[in-house]
């Protein structure tokens, strides 16, 4: 079969491989909607999670069944299903020990898929434990909605979910591409009473403000931490949600925190060996200033309740869906429109 790889750091290409094979937990997909991720781009340009020899890229799928293992109870061929980005292996005994399921055979070992396996920009892909990973597309939903639920979706809410956000406090979203558009709906959806979203480009603050911003702070007119202060009477912000930027965002997180606050951060740093925390900023560690730094939950219930969120109007995902693209060969042009992000891109997708 045809997949689109990383061949090595830096360097993409097309590629033949066999087709997967199911154990007896496990199915077998061809995709129907893919998209690239930003996390894509820090992997194979950034080399961050280290180097990675022809191995198939992407973990955003939606998909129809086409093969699964003896064992498999609630799906069949001819289904067609959310893939979550995380797909952990819910038999491990860590999970029992209160580890995270994303994490439970050791750090981000739930994020398979183009990471310690193929992904999915491949003519078919691999899921591990279908019953407990899969979820089915509900009737009525639309390929551009699903398709942002395996990933932007259930990260950007994920930070929400890391920043504890409570009724009526004050938020920052620093970085409002899809995955931080996400974290503006999600603060929105847990209560938040006033959020500055922090970006540049037109289309990602116009549509932040649709999710829920009530202020747009462009991180390109002076220092996010001033803008922020002089917006809350020097106060600062009793949540952060980090979405975008380099490592520097982290310590203006903590800079911007109150003291007693809470930061969420979804942001992948692809560079450097370490990250900055202000000594001063982090009240020379005494703020109780918490930082909670986590991958996306995947599984099945977790794509569940995201489609839940959809189905009930509660969002409305597609809105963030800036480019279409027909056939599994524009995977490519996808990526690399991904990679240059021009003014205009907020999320490609491509439909098979
Ligand atoms: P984008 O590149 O689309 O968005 C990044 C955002 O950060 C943009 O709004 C950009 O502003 C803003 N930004 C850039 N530089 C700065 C700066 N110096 N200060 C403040 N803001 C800045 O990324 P995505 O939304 O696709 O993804 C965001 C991050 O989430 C990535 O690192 C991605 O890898 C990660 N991720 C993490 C996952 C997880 O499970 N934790 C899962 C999926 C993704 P503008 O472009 O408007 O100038
Ligand atoms: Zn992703």
């Amino acid at each position: 079969m045809r997949g689109f790889a990383m061949l090595k750091i830096g360097q993409t290409g097309w590629i033949e491989k066999e087709k997967p094979v199911a154990g007896p937990f496990d199915a077998i997909l061809r995709p129907l909607a893919l998209a690239p991720c930003t996390s894509d781009i820090h992997t194979v340009y950034e080399g961050a999670l280290g180097e990675r020899k022809d191995m198939i890229l992407g973990h955003e799928a939606v998909g129809e069944i086409v093969e699964v293992g003896c064992e498999v109870k609630d799906f069949k061929p001819g289904d067609k299903v959310i893939v979550p980005a995380i797909t952990p292996n819910w038999r491990s005994v860590a999970i029992q020990e209160g580890v995270p399921a994303c994490h439970s055979e050791g750090a981000l070992s739930g994020w398979k898929f183009s990471n310690i396996k193929d992904g999915v920009f491949a003519e078919f892909f691999h899921v591990n434990d279908a019953d407990m990973n899969l979820a089915k597309i509900p009737a009525g939903m639309t390929l551009e909605q699903a398709i942002m639920l395996p990933d932007m979706v259930t990260t950007g809410l994920h930070g929400a979910e890391l920043a504890n956000i409570q009724l009526g406090a004050s938020v920052a979203v620093i970085g409002i591409g899809p995955v931080g558009l996400m974290a503006v709906a999600g603060a929105r959806l847990r209560g938040a009473g006033r959020i500055m979203a922090v970006g540049s480009r037109k289309n990602c603050c116009d549509l932040a403000m649709k999710y829920g911003a009530t202020t747009i702070i462009n991180y390109k007119n002076g220092d996010i931490v001033t803008q922020i202060l002089d917006a809350t009477n020097g106060k600062g912000v009793d949540h952060v949600i980090v979405a975008g930027g380099p490592g520097t965002v982290l310590g203006q997180a903590v800079d911007m925190v109150k003291a007693g606050g809470s930061i969420g951060n979804v942001n992948y740093y692809g560079e450097g060996a370490t990250l900055p925390i202000p000594r001063l900023g982090w009240a020379c560690g005494m703020g109780h200033k918490n930082i909670q730094g986590g991958l996306t939950p995947g599984g099945r219930v977790r794509m569940e309740r995201m489609a839940e969120l959809v189905m009930e109007k509660r969002l409305d995902p597609a809105l963030m869906v800036s480019h279409t693209f027909k056939g599994l060969d524009k995977i490519d042009e996808a990526l690399e429109m991904m990679h240059a992000k021009s003014a205009d891109v907020i999320k490609p997708i491509v439909l098979i």
